[in-house]
């Protein structure tokens, strides 16, 4: 089941490369979203490209989420980065590639190899990761070479590294539709791997699997769970421990295969033993259930890495699979799925600090190894800076040069002021990105444009070790460049040419499969030697390892056999106190990708959740009402959001979503609220716990101002999003906040203002008009204003000829007959809930079918189903 998307026009005469168009024909690539990583199709037509799921994709088999289907609309160069610039001037490449060269060599130079940093992205094809990591740790001599991938699983990489000896996820997605019992633990799957979701609910109907879903909120995926265990966040190693001592108890374990294959059994069912986790009725059921099972898969995700205890969580759920022998056969095993669509790609090829390449160490035989393949000149010899330590060390004045590659680190890291005061104080910041305004290119000394999706050529790993080929469809910008190609120039400009002589990607991936095998015989499980001479234009998607490992019982460690690792349960690092009372849990919305540079722009995936919203217990209010702006504030910063009151979550504790930024809303970065507190083994950073107090935020009016183009505001709270034509700003002041707001809309508009204001009512309207058309219009009241959006964002930009428009306009009242479809639920056909929530009243609609049969609703990728249940039960 594909969904067809119209893209806009091919951007014919801008420049670029061999590839585009394929001389006319479709070309098939993976969609740079999530971990699960779907195959696409574009295809050209008359109107632009069109995007469908690939059917011969073994991700998805032609289907694709909410955001793979607007993929089309997130495309164009409005907010593209259009040429290097540095220190604010624009540059040629000559001009930069020497000024990065010489900049960071004066860093080096001064101040010793680890006075410079790589920080790296999962959105970066395997290709450009391992360009960034050789120039580092063999001709730079720095280990310090980071990714935003820390804060996706680096606890799954240290936990399998300790369980395995190597990081393997040792099964594949059709394990998950092979199972009897899926364990969903952390893993909200229906919004934030919702391909692999429909699967699971695809294996569900046809076979009954059993689903379990362990987390502390009610979420979508929840729709498919014969049991949810709501439990405490940070409970995970306890719970699992306590199933590791009733298996034992129940005679449930695999005493032949812990005999011949593992170690460390006795010590970790002792630790397992005594540990304490309340025997609930619900929890005996689970029990019961994973003991009797034997086709189970653990399917795990950020619920158990972000967290001090990441690694422990990890160990203890692979400690069960393994006591089970339910590992390496189909349907069974635990199974860990990554945030970012290239998280593992970057893994294979070092792009953690903590690892070199080709998934080996830093011990003395992979040191001297990956030496000698390289001829490198300056190995590092040790473990570099990662990521919280890494902006920590910026902080003091030990990283004094970074390079940034597609990643926001001033949104995304936790402690997120130091992390800008990091920036901030750094000698020399250097951003590679194809979005010209974020939070972090505001502090680059030089800019880098780099390829956007669409444009890129190279490889990337999913969840189940399948690599894929992204390729370019569209041409490349005139003055953006490979991130490979960036990292290769620079590597030429310091001398290194000789070592970095490639002309493509395809010369990357051979020199890194080519590592792969190095002295590998077996000895290590990233072997990819096979397609190191492959036709890469033509490379299909493969899975490296096969479909899945460990099922003869040989690990990757010294002797050979997996070690189980005794966990006890250890709590989050922040205790709520009188202070701050509540625990701040953080996640993904459906329709929402990161720090939203590209899913922001589509006025579909904006429509679902237009705002950040704090989730909250109704027991947890006291005053607070549904739907008023509150102040989320923890020890290290605050946040405002419209309240949301709701039993899905756990009584004192709230959720906040982590994509809003300084250029979406203001007061609404959810890291400035994160401390930075790591797992001991990964370093990845907690980031689903805080201590928080909610409290009122009053202003004195609440505004909505639809506008073409958004001016720089000076408001107390705003939050915008993009709407079909027009911007949609709401927005909250004190009592003289007014006029400043009304000088600033004038002097950015130069138009004509129209006004009427109601001081009874204390209401004020406003509508800016050039050459007779809406420019923008301003609605101010005591509460929030009650306007008919989507009629107004339709206006801007028009003629309004008559007083009767222009008086509709002020009046903010769509006349009759037009109906204002409201926040997007079905995002794959624009289904609004006022739709929705009239046709099942009028229609008297009963049931999901009747409403794909009545609005389409539901039948596309199917995430929204939750919700439009949710609307039929009333
Ligand atoms: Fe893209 Fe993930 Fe959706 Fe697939 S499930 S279309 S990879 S976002």
């Amino acid at each position: 089941m594909g969904k067809t998307t119209n893209l806009p026009s091919p951007l014919a005469g801008e420049g670029g490369g061999e590839d585009v168009g394929k001389g006319g024909g479709s070309v098939k690539s993976t969609c740079p979203y999530c971990g699960t990583g779907c195959g696409i199709i574009a295809e050209p037509g008359p109107e632009g490209w069109t995007v469908h799921g690939d059917p011969d994709h073994p991700a998805n088999f032609g289907r694709l989420c909410s955001k793979g289907a607007a993929l089309g609309e997130t495309l164009g160069t409005q907010t593209c980065l259009t040429h290097p610039t540095i220190d604010g001037r624009r540059v040629g490449w000559d001009q930069a590639i020497a000024e990065v060269a010489g900049r960071i060599r004066s860093v080096i130079d001064l101040h010793g190899p680890d006075s410079f940093a790589f920080y790296l992205s999962g959105q970066l094809l395997t290709e450009d990761y391992y360009a960034a990591n050789k120039l580092a740790k063999g001709f730079l001599g720095t280990a310090n070479v980071d990714t935003n991938s820390r804060l996706c699983m680096a606890s799954t990489v240290a936990g399998h590294r300790r369980a395995f000896g190597s990081d393997t996820v040792p099964g594949c997605y059709e394990d998950l539709e092979l199972a009897d019992l899926v364990v969903l633990v952390g893993s909200n799957l229906a919004w934030c791997h919702p391909v692999l979701f429909q699967r699971l609910k695809a294996a569900k109907a046809e076979r009954g699997t059993r689903v379990v879903v362990i987390d502390p909120r009610r979420t979508e995926t929840c729709d498919i769970a014969d049991l949810h265990l709501a439990l405490a966040p940070g409970s995970d190693v306890a719970l699992f421990n306590g199933l590791l001592a009733h298996c034992a108890a129940a005679g449930a374990l695999d005493h032949k295969f812990l005999a011949d294959h593992t170690a460390g059994f006795t010590e970790t069912l002792a630790a397992a033993r005594a540990d304490h986790v309340d025997i609930t009725t619900e929890v005996a059921r689970f029990y019961d259930w994973f003991a009797t099972t034997d086709n189970v898969v653990t399917v795990f995700s950020q619920g158990v890495n972000q967290s001090s205890a990441g690694t422990d969580k990890v160990n203890a759920i692979l400690n069960l699979h393994l006591a089970t022998g339910r590992i390496g056969k189909p349907g069974m095993g635990p199974f860990s799925v990554t945030g970012q669509p290239n998280a593992m790609g970057g893994r294979e090829v070092g792009g953690l600090a903590n690892q070199l390449a080709a998934h080996m160490g830093f011990d003395a035989q992979a040191i001297d190894r990956v030496s000698r393949f390289w001829d490198a000149p300056r190995m590092a010899t040790r473990e570099g800076l990662k990521a919280v330590d890494l902006f920590r060390a910026m902080d003091e004045g030990k990283i004094r040069a970074v390079w940034i590659m597609g990643t926001n680190p001033a949104v995304s890291l936790p402690e997120t002021d130091l992390v800008r005061r990091a920036l901030a104080r750094c000698p020399v910041v250097i951003v590679s990105d194809c979005v010209a305004e974020t939070d972090t290119t505001s502090h680059a000394h030089i800019r880098l444009p780099a390829l956007a999706w669409g444009e890129k050529d190279g490889t990337v790993t999913n969840s189940d070790r399948t690599i894929s080929r992204q390729r370019p469809f569209l041409p490349a910008p005139a003055n953006a460049r490979a991130d490979w190609w960036q990292v290769t120039e620079v590597a030429r400009a310091l001398g290194f040419g000789g070592w970095f002589n490639w002309t493509s990607p395809a010369d990357i991936f051979r020199e890194h499969a080519l590592l792969s095998t190095f002295e590998n015989d077996g000895s290590r499980d990233f072997d990819i030697g096979a397609q190191a001479d492959t036709d890469y234009q033509a490379l299909a998607p493969f899975q490296w390892g096969g479909k899945r490992l460990f099922a003869d019982g040989r690990f990757f460690t010294a002797d050979g056999r997996a070690r189980l690792a005794p966990v006890s349960h250890r709590p989050p690092m922040e205790a709520p106190s009188p202070e701050f009372p509540l625990r701040l849990n953080t996640g993904r919305y459906r329709d929402q990708w990161h720090t939203m540079t590209r899913t922001g722009l589509s006025p579909r995936l904006s429509g679902h959740r237009p705002e950040p919203l704090l989730e909250m217990h109704p027991t947890d209010a006291g005053r607070l009402e549904d739907g008023a702006l509150v102040r989320v504030s923890s020890r290290l910063g605050s946040y405002v959001a419209r309240l949301r009151l709701t039993a899905d979550q756990r009584m004192g504790e709230v959720f906040l979503p982590m994509h809003w930024n300084d250029q979406f809303a203001a007061h609404s970065v959810v890291g400035r609220m994160l401390p930075g507190h790591t797992d001991p083994l990964s370093g990845q950073p907690e980031l689903k716990h805080a201590a928080v107090r909610v409290e009122p935020f009053a202003m004195a009016w609440s505004g909505l101002l639809v506008c073409d183009s958004l001016p720089a505001l000076d408001c107390p709270w705003w939050v915008r999003r993009q709407a079909e034509g027009a911007q949609i700003v709401e927005l909250a002041g004190g009592p003289t906040d007014q006029t400043a707001l009304i000088a600033t809309l004038d002097s950015s508009y130069g138009a004509a203002r129209l006004e009427v204001q109601d001081p009874r009512l204390g209401t004020a309207r406003y509508a800016w008009m050039a050459d007779g058309k809406l420019v923008a219009a301003l609605f101010l009241s005591v509460d929030r204003p009650e306007i008919s959006i989507a009629w107004l964002a339709g206006l801007v930009g028009t003629d309004l000829v008559t007083p009767v428009e222009r008086a509709a306009v002020l009046a903010g009242r769509a006349p009759n007959g037009f109906t204002d479809t409201g926040r997007t639920v079905c995002a794959c056909f624009s289904v609004g809930v006022n739709t929705l929530t009239e046709a099942i009243r009028s229609q008297r609609l009963t049931s999901l079918e009747q409403v794909g049969a009545a609005l389409k609703a539901g039948t596309g990728c199917g995430s929204c189903v939750p919700e439009i249940k949710a609307l039929l039960a009333g």
